[in-house]
């Protein structure tokens, strides 16, 4: 079977990390589905905001492993982080969907939660029109993606996310997916100005684009629940090239590509 970053792969590392950072906070910000943690880490400890989550979507582990390669970084003082980080916090969610991981690593193309809810079709955006277009794609009910839940925030991932982000009010959000190397900024022109400018600014200096989601990815998601809800900047980051669940092989080139964004992101926040 092929390699997966899973649920014990990023218990393994945050282990690790626990030890050779025993004074940054790790913690669980509540519990899955089928009772995995959905694990946090903070770093820094200022004013500004800003938080990074990762695997939403089953098949897009890679998201959490590159988040986790991101705070050892950070936590080990790599890209200026003191300076980085001084009067901002980054909280960081590497895998918001364990129990979809579990689910793909089987070999099974899954990017929704144990009981078949695609948990970036479940938040409060419009969330109606995303049910409204499942039937238009033939999706009748749970299943691998796409299906929006009973209601929004009805499962207890995205419920866990939404009630972290109303707890801890952040600057900016940075919800990672793969693939594409595409940069979503906007939600249905509710987006502030400065979602604009920053997603600009992502384009000059990574390969990312900036794209707008169609069709029915288009409602639910977490950026959209954000951008709508805060009137503040969110973005979802579409990392890597090929098909889903992309290779940890690729994670160094990912990582390569992907970090002045993320660097960007902190600054600009
Ligand atoms: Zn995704």
């Amino acid at each position: 079977m092929t390699y997966t970053y899973d649920y014990q792969e990023l218990e393994k590392d945050l282990a690790l990390f626990r030890l050779a950072y025993p004074l940054i906070p790790v913690f669980s910000i509540g519990k899955s589905r089928e009772g995995r943690h959905l694990y946090g880490i903070k770093l820094g400890r200022g004013e500004k905001r800003i938080f990074f989550n990762g695997a939403h979507h089953g098949m897009e582990w890679l998201t959490a492993k590159l988040l986790m390669q991101f705070a050892f970084d950070l936590a080990e003082g790599k890209h200026l982080a003191s300076s980085l980080l001084a009067g901002r916090c980054l909280y960081l969610v590497p895998m918001v969907n364990p129990d979809g991981v579990e689910i793909a690593k089987t070999g099974k193309r899954w990017q929704a939660n144990a009981t078949g809810v695609d948990l970036n079709h479940n938040y409060d955006a419009l969330w109606h029109l995303s049910k409204q277009a499942e039937k238009d794609n033939g999706i009748t009910g749970p299943g691998p993606t796409r299906f929006s839940g009973a209601f929004p925030e009805s499962e207890p991932e995205s419920r866990s996310v939404a009630d972290f982000t109303r707890q801890n009010g952040f600057d900016l959000a940075l919800a990672f997916h793969s693939q594409g190397e595409v940069i979503y900024w906007d939600f249905c022109g509710f987006a502030p100005d400065k979602s604009y400018t920053i997603a600009k600014r992502f384009e000059e200096i990574s390969p990312y684009q900036m794209d707008s989601a169609s069709g029915i990815a288009s409602f639910g998601g977490y950026k959209d629940w954000f951008i709508r809800t805060f009137k503040r900047p969110a973005f979802t980051i579409e990392i890597g090239m090929g098909e889903n669940p992309l290779p940890i092989e690729d994670l160094p080139e990912v990582y390569r590509r992907t970090l002045p964004l993320m660097l960007e992101a902190i600054r600009l926040a």
